[in-house]
């Protein structure tokens, strides 16, 4: 059995990047104060399915057959999400190809509910890393409210594992789910959950999937130099445009004030060397950068040390034998 019951150093750091903070009421409130702050302008339940730049504005189309006009337009989908929409002229080739070959991860996050905190009282944090195959979780974070309220593991059902169990019923999904916390926690405690939560994000039209999108071998390297560029007025954020934090929160917030930034450039608002100027540090909420040593930053890794010691083996094995077979044939010099 291949299960994980506790931190690993590794992925500590790792889960670290990932859930650095949470956000007390949850994280959705950005886009509500940002929406409130916004008011009318916000527009829900209204695809774009048509942009048109061949005119002097830029004419954005909707389902709900509404039509906006701009000077410049920027785009904030994943890019894939683009293949919706249609382009007038044409998206330039290397575009349109890329928006064919960046596919939306499959994830079902999990909510599993329980009367008492029982995981922290057998001294666990709740995080789990499950690499057994037969797990449909495999990664899960306590999320129980701050003040201790609302006990809960959120787990996330990842990848192939998404694409087999999304064929369960929401009830074999959760009876699966408690009895894989059971056995990692090591207690039946885990089987009698109160309630749960799941959301597959495959199913959503407008998102394709979860946590964002991935490039597959080589689309990157062929592609990456056109996943930001500019077509004509359109401009291109989203997360996946961003230089760090990529796939994350933070990535799409980078990659939203750059976009701005280009079309202030566009305005002659800017100069073009201020479109990467980075934003002021917050004040309000103080970054905490990770402190690593030269050693963290720089030992191999244990599989990179043994991948090390075998090619070093082998290269020792090589000359030896290449110093046999030259001896024998009289090409080193006998003293
Ligand atoms: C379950 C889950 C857990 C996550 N956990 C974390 C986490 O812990 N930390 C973290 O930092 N990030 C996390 N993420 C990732 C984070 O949510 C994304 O990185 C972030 O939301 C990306 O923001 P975005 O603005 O680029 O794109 P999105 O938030 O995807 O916004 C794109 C918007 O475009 C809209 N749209 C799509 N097509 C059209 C169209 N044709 N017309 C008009 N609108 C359209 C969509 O409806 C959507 O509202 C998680 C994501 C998921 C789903």
């Amino acid at each position: 059995m291949n299960i994980t019951t506790h931190f690993w150093a590794l992925f500590h750091a790792s889960l670290h990047l990932f859930q650095e903070r949470k956000f007390v009421g949850g994280s959705n409130q950005i886009s509500e104060c940002m929406a409130r702050e916004l008011g009318e302008r916000v527009k829900l339940q209204s695809p774009v399915y048509r942009i048109d730049q061949s005119g002097d504005m830029v004419v954005v189309e909707t389902t709900d057959k509404q039509t906006y006009k701009a000077k410049y337009v920027i785009v904030a989908t994943p890019p894939a999400l683009n293949l919706k929409m249609h382009f007038n002229p044409e998206l330039p080739p290397l575009r349109n190809q890329l928006i064919t070959r960046v596919p939306m991860g499959s994830v079902i996050k999990c909510m599993v509910y329980y009367k008492e905190n029982f995981w922290r009282k057998k001294g666990f944090c709740g995080t789990m890393v499950i690499e057994e195959e037969g797990s449909p979780i495999g990664l899960t974070l306590d999320d129980t409210k701050p003040d201790g309220t609302v006990p809960a593991i959120m787990g996330f059902i990842l990848a192939r594992k998404c694409r087999k169990l999304c064929g369960l019923t929401k009830e074999e999904r959760f009876k699966r789910i408690c009895e894989i916390y059971s056995k990692v926690l090591g207690t039946d405690e885990a089987l009698h959950a109160v309630h749960y939560e799941e959301k597959n994000w495959c199913e959503e039209e407008y998102s394709g999937g979860c946590y964002t999108a991935y490039f597959p071998p080589g689309i990157l390297t062929q592609f990456g130099r056109v996943l930001r560029e500019p077509v004509g007025r359109l401009h291109f954020a989203g997360t996946e445009t961003a230089t760090e934090w990529s796939g994350y929160m933070e990535g799409a917030v980078q990659a939203g004030e750059r976009a701005a930034r280009e079309v202030l450039c566009e305005m002659g608002r800017i100069s073009r060397s201020q479109i990467w100027q980075t934003e002021p540090e917050s004040t309000e909420v103080v970054a905490l950068p990770f402190v690593t040593t030269f050693w963290d930053r720089n030992l191999p890794s244990v599989g990179g040390v043994f991948k090390l010691m075998g090619v070093t083996t082998v290269l020792c094995v090589v000359a030896t034998a290449a110093g046999v077979v030259a001896y024998k044939k009289g090409l080193l010099p006998r003293c």
